[in-house]
């Protein structure tokens, strides 16, 4: 089945019992037991497994083309999830433009417990390369690969990164949140692990928290994760599961009408004079485009990063001049956004001063245009 039917059937019949068309929502913590003990229907209790969190995983590995999937109450709680397989003497190499999250959990978490980690160039094979080698003491190796990179756009080959991350016999995990499966599918291109922030494209509307893990195949890796999702608890409600399997039907029509506008507004941008560069994986001078036009399914992403001339001041400004872009963090959703990264990314943040990000929302692209040409007069 193509992606667009999997995204409103998967996980998501007709209810059986009253014909609802629409999946009701399970709020039972509980469930009967048959006299012999035993949970014919499939369900125990709630953070074991519950209706809507099943329908919603069964959507997400379905789209992803993975064998299954976890959900979790955040894109944290799932990278958090992907950290609990490794133990103390692994090794995490990350991209330097990691999500400034995922880089903290490996720095304040998962280091005092004895699992190191470099943030590299993951845009240069030579880097990842060279960080293999440099690591080879290590028990067991993960490649957590980003693309397009937070928030400068940057573009990592997937598939050359898991052909040497495999030699080396390290997993490789694809936070895919940017892209989403509609445009980017890294089991396609080898990875081992995929995660997503729910919060952003999968819910689609800057309502609901959530994460998910998607593995590749079944095996040691997912039952070891369903057993930490279990266990470890930060599993989502059912409503937010309700509402993010709800958002999913739209998840196509919303990310190809906001990747539109994205790439209308970042050729706009990149002509004006007031701005000093532009990133964005769909421009042709993008040092990325290449890899990107390959590994990406004929669409770039929503999400545009700027330049203006100046520092943090300037770019402050701008940002503030602006009417129909809602100074926030985060992205996905269906209103469009720009945030000042640096300000928010911490000490160790390596985004320049006068960079603003947009989350590019299902406004209509005229609008947004010429909201900016005002902002940036
Ligand atoms: N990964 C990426 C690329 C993100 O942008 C974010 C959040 O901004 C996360 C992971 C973490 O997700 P959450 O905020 O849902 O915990």
């Amino acid at each position: 089945m193509k992606f667009e039917t999997l995204s409103v059937h998967s996980g998501r019949e007709v209810d059986p019992t009253t014909g609802a068309v629409t999946p009701p929502m399970h709020l039972s913590t509980t469930f009967e037991r048959d006299a012999d003990g035993e949970y014919p229907r499939g369900f125990s209790y709630a953070r074991a497994e519950n209706p809507n969190r099943r329908a919603l995983e069964e959507c997400i590995a379905a789209l992803e083309g993975g064998s299954e999937a976890m959900a979790f109450a955040s894109g944290s709680a799932a990278s958090m999830a992907i950290f609990s397989l490794l133990r103390p003497g692994d090794h995490v190499i990350a991209p330097q433009e990691a999500y400034h999250g995922t880089a903290k959990q490996l720095r304040d978490i998962l280091a005092p417990l004895g699992i190191s980690h470099d943030f590299i160039d993951m845009t240069s094979l030579d880097a990842v390369n060279q960080a293999l080698d440099a690591s080879t003491g290590a028990r067991q190796r993960m490649v957590w690969v980003e693309t397009p990179g937070n928030p400068m756009l940057s573009i990592s080959d997937i598939q050359s990164i898991a052909t040497v991350a495999h030699e080396h016999d390290a997993l490789v995990v694809c936070d895919n949140t940017f892209a989403t499966p509609v445009w980017q599918r890294p089991f396609e291109h080898d990875a081992d692990l995929v995660m997503h922030s729910s919060t952003k494209y999968f819910g689609g509307h800057s309502d609901v928290m959530g994460g998910a893990v998607i593995c590749r195949e079944p095996g040691a890796l997912a039952t070891q994760l369903r057993d930490y999702q279990m266990t470890a608890g930060n599993t989502p409600s059912p409503f937010d599961c309700w509402l993010l399997r709800r958002s999913l039907t739209t998840l196509s029509c919303r990310v190809r009408a906001q990747t539109a506008t994205a790439a209308l507004i970042a050729e706009y941008l990149q002509e004006h004079t007031g701005v000093e560069e532009v990133f964005y994986p769909g421009l042709t001078a993008h040092p990325g485009h290449d890899i990107a036009r390959r590994q990406m399914r004929g669409g770039y992403g929503a999400m545009v990063s700027f330049c203006v001339y100046g520092g943090r001041q300037e770019a402050f400004e701008v940002a503030s001049r602006l009417r129909l872009f809602t100074r926030a963090t985060s992205l996905g959703g269906v209103e469009s956004l720009i945030e000042h990264r640096a300000s928010i990314e911490g000490p160790h943040t390596l985004t320049p001063e006068n960079l603003l990000r947009v989350s590019v929302g299902l406004e209509a692209a005229t609008d947004l245009i010429e909201d900016l040409e005002q902002a940036l007069a």
